[in-house]
């Protein structure tokens, strides 16, 4: 087999430079909560493939159902001839969903894709153009994600012209907005919407409950019910953008039931499959069954190898019961980062629900990030067998998103690794 080494020498010249990986070390095997390489290198994952492989990698019921599907059809495509999966997984997803109301879902490939099809979907029902989006929001590379998130170098640089009618308001950061609380932050937030807007042409208001590329920032508590609560009286419609927060991460199913928040619409993906492409939006009957026939779709939105996938996937998710393992992952890695936190002024704050943590890394005694330190502290875990990510507007944001299957031996090796990469 290739060297990892000779591996990444083809790939310079075959593959687009623009495509950037964390680590030059090429996979040959996942499981559980590790990653070999071809040279027979491991690394304790705490990335999750980015919250993806929140059932673990080639879980046994996702490698049976993929297996039994591929053997019976790979694609028929189900605005062609439709199948049983793509149903079932939109069943579950309305049921699994918070909010009690009538539900529906149309499946897509990427998270990008969901949350274009929301957007799509928001200014159909409404008749509105405008969307209003977040600071350090992230919501994919497509021409109108990008214009949704808001982070310039990597995602949009020389990228544009962007996609038009997206506004975008202040976040509740409380490191960052000197502790604002929630309601006070969402006061702001909306009195921009109402003055430079203006209510009446907002399609869609699009929030990742808790932010992901853009820091882990968690709002302060209040802010998303508030935000939920002016969107009702304002006729606009709230859209939770749980594509990586989604299918337990945080500890529930979906983030925003933390606060009881009922959004109107959700747009899922990564953890949603195992691995396996797939994305939903789901949502109030009334708004998802506005849109005319044929006018939602694509070839292959809902491919039933993703769908077998998807069911294989929440079925563990339901026996494991990941949420819980998701809080009690929380709960000891929440204690070993306080640790770290106390011992080291670079660490401003810890923070995160659930098995989405993360570190933010400032100059001693100030609030300046730090991405240099960032950089540094992620490179020694990679040296020393821990896979983590880095992410935030400034750069300066260690997260952590191991699979919730797991075990405490490698986790508790993954954060004794971490300490040491603090040093
Ligand atoms: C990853 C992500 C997306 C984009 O999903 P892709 O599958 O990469 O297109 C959108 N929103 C959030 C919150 C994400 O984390």
């Amino acid at each position: 087999m290739a060297t990892s080494e000779e591996l990444h020498k083809r790939r310079v010249e075959a593959v687009a430079r623009g495509v950037g990986s964390t680590i030059p070390a090429y996979v040959d095997r996942a499981g559980g909560g590790t990653i070999t390489d071809v040279d027979g290198r491991e690394w304790i994952d705490f990335a999750a493939g980015i919250a993806v492989t929140n059932v673990g990698n080639s879980a046994p019921r996702v490698v049976e159902a993929v297996r039994a599907q591929v053997e019976r059809f790979t694609h028929t495509c189900f605005m062609v001839a439709p199948y049983e999966s793509y149903v079932a997984v939109c069943e579950q997803l309305n049921a699994l969903t918070p909010g009690g109301f009538e539900k529906r879902s149309a499946l897509f490939n990427s998270g990008a894709e969901a949350v274009e099809n929301a957007v799509k979907i928001a200014r159909h029902a409404t008749g509105r153009p405008a969307v209003v989006v977040f600071d350090h929001a992230y919501h994919g590379r497509t021409n109108l994600t990008m214009a949704l998130t808001a982070k310039n170098m990597p995602y949009k640089h020389r990228f544009g012209p962007f996609a038009g009618e997206v506004y975008r308001v202040p976040m509740s950061y409380p490191l960052r907005d000197g502790g604002l609380d929630g309601a006070t932050a969402a006061a702001r937030s909306i009195e921009m919407i109402e003055k430079q807007v203006g209510a009446e042409n907002v399609a869609a208001l699009l929030i990742e409950p808790i932010q992901g590329e853009g820091g882990f920032v968690v709002p302060a508590q209040g802010f998303l019910p508030a935000l939920r609560e002016w969107a009702t009286a304002a006729g606009v419609v709230f859209v939770a953008d749980e594509i990586q927060t989604g299918f337990c991460r945080t500890g529930d199913w979906f983030a925003c039931e933390h606060e009881g928040v009922e959004p109107d619409l959700i747009t899922l993906a990564k953890g949603i499959a195992g691995g396996l492409p797939l994305a939903a939006v789901t949502g109030r009957a009334d708004l998802m069954d506005a849109v005319h026939v044929g006018g939602l779709g694509g070839t292959y939105g809902g491919n039933p190898i993703a769908c077998a996938a998807a069911l294989a996937s929440m079925e563990t998710m339901r026996e494991l019961d990941l949420a819980a393992a998701a809080r009690r992952i929380g709960a000891v890695m929440v204690e070993r980062l306080r640790v770290i936190a106390a011992g080291d002024p670079r660490v401003a704050e810890v923070r995160g629900r659930g098995a989405m943590l993360a570190m933010e890394i400032v100059v001693p005694g100030t609030l300046t990030p730090d991405p240099a330190a960032t950089a540094a502290i992620s490179a020694a875990c990679h040296a020393a067998g821990l896979l983590t990510l880095t992410c935030g507007t400034y750069g300066n944001v260690l997260r952590f998103l191991p699979p919730l299957v797991i075990s405490d031996d490698e986790l508790g090796r993954g954060l004794d690794i971490l300490a040491a990469a603090f040093g």
